[in-house]
């Protein structure tokens, strides 16, 4: 009987429409992310700083982690560098380029994606952006992180 309940619950229920369990979706988001192919003739040469097994463990690691973490990893691999460019009229503005670096070193934003077994850099900017938001300095916050409020607004 208790088989026939198994089988009723695991093969009638539609795939997908079930509650999935974080630990699960996790699992589906490590499978739908395998490891993609180094970058091609790059000028950093990425493919001869890591080797194809430190590569497998940087994207095994990553997948270890939780969505948070996996975030958290993102941001701090991923550095926001604003400089600034004089341009031919002499204008001086600011240029934002990401430095990608994994372990400590600095390579192509393909080879960091890839290596993680991502296509695109959607998710991580996301990443920068939620990291800006969270991390934004409170004005007039006291010591113990409290915002202050000025007393119109009491
Ligand atoms: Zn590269």
């Amino acid at each position: 009987m208790l088989v026939l309940l198994f089988h009723i619950y695991f093969v009638t229920s539609p795939q997908g429409k079930r509650c999935r369990t974080t630990q699960e979706k996790d699992e589906r988001d490590k499978e739908q992310h395998p490891l993609l192919p180094p970058c091609q003739n790059c000028r950093r040469q990425c493919s001869n700083t890591f080797t194809d097994k430190q590569r497998e463990d940087i994207h095994r690691d990553f997948w270890t982690l939780d969505f948070n973490r996996r975030r958290d990893f993102l941001v701090h691999n991923v550095v926001v560098e604003g400089k600034k460019v004089c341009t031919r009229r002499n204008e001086s503005r600011r240029q934002i380029s990401l430095v990608w670096s994994l372990g400590g070193k600095v390579v192509c934003k393909t080879f960091f994606l890839h290596t993680i077994g991502y296509k695109g850099d959607k998710v991580v900017k996301s990443a920068l952006k939620n990291a800006n938001r969270d991390g934004g300095v409170v004005v007039g916050a006291n010591s113990d992180g409290r915002a202050q409020r000025t007393p119109s607004e009491v």
